[in-house]
């Protein structure tokens, strides 16, 4: 049984993406039963095969990674109807889709070439206001990306009290980019750009203001560049770091 080396395996395969299925209990045991047979059959194959050459390997690698897909898709649609069993490790593993309890998600299965893609866009999909932020969030995740960190966090409407009165903080799809000590944040109202220059000193106060309201000298210290067309339309700017 080499199924535990798949989903420990990272980069390679495919993207999983939820998907609400009606398969019933029956359907879902069935299927995973002879997905189970053909990923021992290949994984025999694979790793005892004798006289294996380079390219059947790579065939097989790759027919396992397709099954393995295809256990996780399956076994996304798994109530783990029937409980679990003990495994090593003093773990348990359900006994008809072989999820790990208390692990809470599957791997992500992304591939190796192309561009990576988890998830679909996700926007605020209710008018209510939720009592809290949990049960307004949508999503609310990070990916540490070569060492830029990316976050989304899209959610409904809810009631804070945050600021010391209940207020309601409205629906929001927000998105982050930090990349060393500089933040990028974009939401439906703002783009905010902000410099955390860790090692240089800055004074303790802090103004914001429209480049008109303020004096042409201090201006100066600003190393900004805004691109306009020729009726003075904004077209967005550069920040020389
Ligand atoms: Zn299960």
């Amino acid at each position: 049984m080499h199924r535990s080396i798949l989903i420990e395996r990272e980069n390679i395969g495919y993207e999983v993406e939820m998907k609400k299925q009606d398969m019933t209990k029956e359907q879902i045991k069935k299927e995973l039963k002879s997905l189970f047979k053909s990923m021992d059959f290949v994984s025999k194959s694979f790793l005892n095969g004798k006289n294996i050459t380079e390219k059947e390997s790579r065939l097989f690698f790759n027919i396992y990674q397709q099954l393995g897909t295809a256990w996780e898709f399956l076994g996304l649609q798994c109530k783990h109807w029937e409980g679990y069993k003990k495994i090593k490790d003093g773990k348990e593993a359900c006994k008809i889709c072989g999820h790990i309890k208390g692990v809470d998600e599957f791997y992500y299965l992304i591939q190796k070439k192309g561009i990576k893609k988890i998830g679909m866009k996700l926007r605020p999909n209710s008018k209510k206001t939720f009592e809290d932020k949990r049960k307004a969030q949508i999503v609310n995740d990070t990916i540490n990306f070569y060492g830029a960190l990316v976050n989304v966090d899209v959610h409904n409407s809810y009631k804070s009290s945050l600021f010391g009165d209940k207020i309601n903080i409205a629906a929001e799809r927000s998105v982050s980019l930090k990349e060393d000590d500089i933040k990028c944040h974009i939401d439906r109202h703002l783009i905010s750009i902000k410099m955390n220059k860790g090692r240089k000193k800055f004074g303790k106060k802090k103004y914001g203001g429209f480049p008109w309201e303020i004096k042409k000298k201090d201006l100066k210290n600003f190393p900004v560049i805004f691109d306009f067309d020729e009726k003075y339309r904004f077209l967005g700017l550069t920040i020389l770091k």
